[in-house]
């Protein structure tokens, strides 16, 4: 038998001095989770570990109250069968006497211990977690995953300058897609930035931009208008994202692909997108963020819905620009992956050393996710676990 002895969580600042269309970054942070278990591996104590997505800070009340010492309690015999865990298992353990809807912040915490589960799992398996996930499926994998660069957000000073070098180092870095933001500047600024990125990107590179939220309808239509005639790959949460009638609005009226999806996290809020936001099944792109979305359990759920309806997984692009969802992007075949484009940042260094060429990335072949191997380590894991 498998025993989780400990669950350790530590919150990790992760500031930067920039801002999107609707929040600033100066005191974001994220939690960092160990899971530690009794057992070895070549003469090491197991660990799964996992870290928090990025704008939703970090959930340690809500660990320290509720969830982790549900999971200390809990008979190891309900999540190991003695040779391995069953990340499955620890997710029905943690949402014990939780009630249904009403989502919350408790989304994000599960979605941590979800995740550390799944870095856990692929550990004792002594795979990669893309390649642990691949063969439940049967799929076949290379750990390849083709991935676009975030960024671009608005600089407090100099910013046509700092999105500049921004996207030059991108594109020296091997992506080939990039999202910047827009929606929170005038429209003549943020066409100046458009044509700035569409210059450093050339004609093989393509740009998406991601509104963070901020329209309304008339001011949606004020955009797309703008954005008539420039060769935008996608417009990225143009209104808010629970006014499925606004989304479907906008999207009845936009000739470019909309994404939609990172700031809803669940099973129902996914359906009810399908149900309500006039999603175009030819072409929109769906960025559910697999932490905050309750973890893995339930992204397996909302994917196997989407698919039921005509959705195919080439149109997920799970956000979060993070090393766990890279290996899920893989390991699932879905359409993209996120990565941060700025390395600059903690976040952003977290995939920093992930080689990517003509805007493919190759995942890490240790067992796990492989967060062991970063030059951020200590950073992320130092208070609550052992190198
Ligand atoms: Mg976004």
């Amino acid at each position: 038998m498998i025993r989780i002895v400990a669950v350790h969580e530590h919150t990790v600042p992760l500031s930067f001095a920039a801002r999107s269309a609707n929040i600033a970054f100066d005191g974001m942070t994220a939690s960092a989770v160990a899971l530690v278990t009794d057992a070895q591996k070549d003469g090491r104590s197991l660990v799964g570990l996992a870290f928090d997505t990025i704008g939703r800070y970090a959930h340690g009340g809500l660990l320290r109250e509720r969830f982790i010492p549900r999971l200390l309690a809990a008979d190891p015999a309900e999540y190991s069968d003695g040779s391995s865990i069953d990340p499955e298992a620890i997710w029905t353990i943690v949402m014990r006497n939780e009630k249904f809807g009403g989502h919350g912040e408790r989304s994000g915490a599960v979605g941590l211990l979800d995740a550390a589960a799944w870095d856990l799992a692929a550990k004792i398996a002594g795979v990669p977690l893309f390649a642990l996930l691949a063969d439940r499926d049967g799929r076949p994998t290379d750990g390849r995953v083709p991935v676009y660069a975030s960024g671009g957000h608005y600089a407090a000073e100099n910013d046509a300058e700092a999105l500049t070098a921004v996207l030059h180092e991108g594109c020296a870095t091997g992506h080939r897609r990039m999202k910047i933001k827009i929606g929170g500047a005038p429209m003549d600024h943020d066409l100046r930035r458009i044509e700035l990125a569409l210059d450093a990107l050339g004609t093989e590179g393509s740009l998406a931009l991601d509104a963070n939220g901020i329209f309304d309808i008339d001011s949606a239509r004020a955009c797309l208008a703008a954005l008539d005639g420039y060769p935008i790959a996608w417009l990225e949460e143009p209104g808010s994202a629970l006014d499925f009638a606004l989304n479907a609005q906008i999207a009845a009226e936009a000739r470019l692909p909309i994404a939609l999806g990172e700031n809803l996290f669940s099973f129902d809020d996914a359906r009810n997108l399908l149900r309500y936001g006039g999603l175009r099944r030819d072409r929109d792109l769906l960025q559910f963020d697999i932490s905050a979305s309750y973890g893995l359990v339930e992204y397996t759920r909302i994917l196997n819905l989407y698919e039921a309806q005509g959705c195919s997984r080439a149109q997920f692009a799970p956000h979060a620009g993070h090393l766990f969802a890279m290996h899920c992007a893989a390991g699932l075949g879905l359409g993209l992956a996120e990565v941060a484009l700025s390395t600059t940042s903690l976040f952003g260094q977290i995939t920093a050393t992930v080689p990517i060429e003509g805007g493919v990335a190759t995942l890490p072949a240790e067992p796990g996710v492989g967060f062991e191997a970063l030059p951020v380590y200590d950073q992320l894991f130092g208070e609550v676990a052992p190198k």
